[in-house]
């Protein structure tokens, strides 16, 4: 009940809300977890509709919505006392605005507490935000002080605060601030309204909520009752609680994260697959026999376990993991050689086009001397031929499929498709692995990723597989050797690369393209290969090639540059996953600053593949924040995957975008995988004991177990993942 008092302080009832209140609870006299938000007061069909566009649809839902950020009296820092480079948050009242035009315009807003008063300063979009604030508004600002003729805050993130918010924020309240988008804007859903309708739910549920989880596993990683990290996630007593509560939420994820795998798990470890294995013939052999190398003890190793996987009479699901280069491709190759000896096909899966095109042309040769037919299979093929390729795959004519994503659509049917390849898995969205997995009658499965994770984490990801390692290079090869520099250096860069393409070396330019700025960054790409073959490297052979190049011209500049034909390769990040062209020596990372840590790792994995040392250069860009300089410095200090793998999990802090994609993660709300890794081997435990055939559950158990079943099968998210 103690909720109750709480939130007549918070949200006050006026007379006429009392009586849309009591009319609501008339019609729903049991507001239940699964009730639909739209008769809740305040938020009606329209709301409703674009509060489903994020994902609140059910009374659950909203009490899942979590804030974004607290405002906390105590971390609220007086105008007065503000000093230059302190990050902080602010309360004040609006005392004035304009627009100042100039060399740099800008909007000020003038912000005034009892203490003093700061200038708050956007360069950006101030036309609009102009008319966002009214003289005597209360507003939150959180920002970094800077000098500049007087103390001023830059594009500061604004929180507009009512009187009476001010007023709990004062007494010593903890107000939560709601994550918004433009959509919901739009709606007029604002953190403000969240807050009210956050709070009437919370009200109309207290004391109603029952904890799934039983008590006894409470104790261990002390957390605190269900309803109450809920109560105290939406309003903590102090932050302390809010943490506590925020511990218990992430907990419940991983828990249903890993009932999902283990469940997959199980699941898949009772199924037997459709077709069966001669033991190895020769062909296996006289594969490895054509390479112009012997196969180092690891991949030796790789391949027996994987040979002996598809024996079984389950299928295999198996993750073979080493960091780029060590050799991974030819490993899956003999299993996808096995594979046809038996008469059985295989996909080969590789993240981007221009991989699926590398492996196909790299193989094909090898693979018609033994006789097994290959074909590639991607967007870019046009339709006839692409028929054509379907036909004979639907057939049985060809054994092994190249491709991408392509290879899963609907319209490919194998005749018999017994092995499916994914290559670097870690840049496939979880959506489609699942998908790929589930085609085709049970096949044995490989996948493959060069990103190294830390153990714990590694169990989340892939707790539904076998691992198998490839912890050694092949021999003869010589680590990178990596440094990086700030623009201004290029110059000096530009003729180093010019003395070595003298000598014969090759060179990648690698250019950043992130999804957001696609656009821009390819206009860059090509901006920047046009200037530098004619003002930099006007005596050499330049190319270039991004995601968006035509098939032909791709393929056509790719073996150019792999025959020599092509000194200087510009390239995109398209470049990162896989390419593999020996003879290149030298690779320029240009922004830096904008790749993650791994991403740079995998990047430089790119060069040095041959006999000659390889040589990264990164360039970067200022202005350069503590955490780029960090990353950069790791960079040039390390060569090691997983060194280097886990100081990228350290880096990335909370709150930021966990590289969901870059490692194939589930989207997880409130765990975060590195400050709740801890949680990882404990929900594993509990899950791994309710799922034990041989296990008699009690009346708490059962009850968690069908909570969790019916829990995965609701989230939508989550239930992709495996
Ligand atoms: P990754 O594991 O990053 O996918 P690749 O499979 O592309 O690495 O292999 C990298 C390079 O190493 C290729 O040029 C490949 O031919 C070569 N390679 C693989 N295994 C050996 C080996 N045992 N000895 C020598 N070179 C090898
Ligand atoms: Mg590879």
């Amino acid at each position: 009940m103690r909720y109750v008092n709480k939130f007549c302080v918070l949200a006050p009832v006026n007379v006429i809300d009392f009586f849309i209140f009591a009319r609501y609870c008339e019609k729903m006299p049991e507001l239940k977890l699964d009730s639909q938000i739209q008769y809740l007061k305040g938020v009606g069909p329209r709301r409703a509709a674009s509060l489903a566009g994020v994902g609140i649809i059910t009374v659950y839902d909203l009490l899942q919505y979590l804030p974004r950020r607290y405002l906390d009296r105590s971390m609220i820092v007086p105008i007065g006392a503000l000093q230059a480079n302190m990050e902080v948050t602010i309360v004040g009242r609006v005392l004035g605005k304009g627009i100042l035009r100039g060399r740099r315009s800008r909007l000020e807003v003038v912000l005034g507490d009892d203490t003093g008063i700061i200038a708050l300063i956007w360069f950006a979009g101030y036309r609009y935000l102009e008319k966002m604030f009214t003289k005597d508004d209360i507003y939150a600002a959180t920002g970094t002080v800077s000098y500049y003729q007087q103390r001023q805050i830059v594009h500061p993130e604004m929180e507009r605060i009512e009187d009476e918010e001010s007023r709990l924020i004062h007494t010593g309240r903890i107000v939560p601030v709601y994550p918004s988008t433009a959509e919901l804007k739009k709606a007029g859903v604002t953190s403000r309204l969240m807050r009210g309708i956050i709070s009437r739910a919370l009200e109309m549920m207290s004391g109603r909520l029952v904890d799934y989880l039983p008590e006894r596993y409470l104790a261990e990683p002390n957390l605190c009752p269900l309803p109450d990290a809920i109560q105290q996630i939406h309003y903590p007593d102090d932050m302390d609680s809010k943490d506590r509560a925020r511990t218990r939420l992430a907990f419940d994820e991983l828990l249903s994260l890993q009932y999902m795998i283990l469940q997959n798990r199980k699941e898949r470890k009772r199924v037997s697959k459709a077709h069966t294995y001669h033991p190895p013939g020769d062909i296996v052999k006289r594969f490895t026999e054509t390479l112009p190398f012997t196969l180092t003890e690891d991949q030796q190793t790789a391949a027996g376990k994987i040979l002996s996987d598809m024996q079984s009479d389950r299928p295999m699901h198996r993750l073979l993991q080493g960091d780029v280069g060590c050799g991974k491709t030819v490993v899956a190759l003999a299993a996808s050689v096995y594979a046809a000896e038996n008469n059985l096909q295989t996909a080969f899966m590789a993240p981007t086009e221009i991989l699926a095109e590398q492996h196909f042309q790299s193989w094909r040769e090898v693979l018609e001397k033994l006789d097994i037919p290959a074909a590639l299979l991607t967007g870019s093929i046009g339709k006839a031929e692409r028929e054509q390729i379907e036909r004979r795959i639907a057939d049985g004519t060809v054994d092994i499929v190249f491709g991408t994503h392509a290879v899963i659509s609907e319209s490919v049917q194998f005749a018999a498709l017994g092995l499916v390849v994914i290559d670097e898995q870690h840049r496939f969205g979880v959506l489609q692995r699942g998908k790929l997995i589930t085609k085709g009658t049970r096949p044995d499965t490989l996948v493959m990723t060069a990103t190294p994770i830390p153990r714990t984490l590694a169990l989340t990801l892939y707790g539904d597989l076998d691992i198998s390692s490839v912890k050694t290079m092949p021999p003869g090869r010589q680590t990178t050797r990596t440094v990086w520099r700030t623009a201004n250096s290029r110059p000096e860069i530009y003729s180093y690369l010019k003395e070595r393409i003298q000598e014969k070396e090759q060179v990648f330019i690698i250019y950043p393209l992130v999804e957001k700025s696609e656009k821009l960054d390819l206009q860059a790409a090509e901006d920047e290969y046009k200037r530098l073959k004619k003002e930099v490297f006007a005596d050499c052979r330049v190319g270039l090639v991004h995601g968006r190049t035509k098939k032909d011209k791709r393929e056509k500049t790719l073996a150019d540059f792999r025959a020599g034909k092509i000194d200087v390769l510009v390239a995109t990040t398209v470049i990162e996953v896989g390419i593999d062209i020996p003879s290149a020596t030298i690779m320029v990372i240009e922004h830096a600053e904008r790749f993650g840590l791994s991403q740079l790792h995998q990047l430089r994995g790119r060069v040095g593949r041959g006999e000659k040392r390889g040589t990264t250069i990164a360039i970067a860009v200022p202005p350069l924040s503590d955490l780029a300089k960090k990353r950069l410095n790791m960079f040039q200090a390390s060569t090691d995957g997983f060194k280097i793998a886990e100081a990228d999990l350290e880096l990335r802090g909370p709150g930021e975008f966990f590289g969901t994609r870059q490692h194939g993660l589930p989207e997880l709300r409130v765990a975060n995988l590195v400050v709740d890794s801890w949680l990882l081997p404990i929900t594993r435990k509990i899950v791994t004991e309710l799922l034990r055939d041989d296990k008699e559950l009690d009346r708490e158990d059962s009850n968690l177990l069908s909570c969790l079943r019916q829990m995965s099968g609701n989230r939508r998210d989550l239930s992709r993942f495996g």
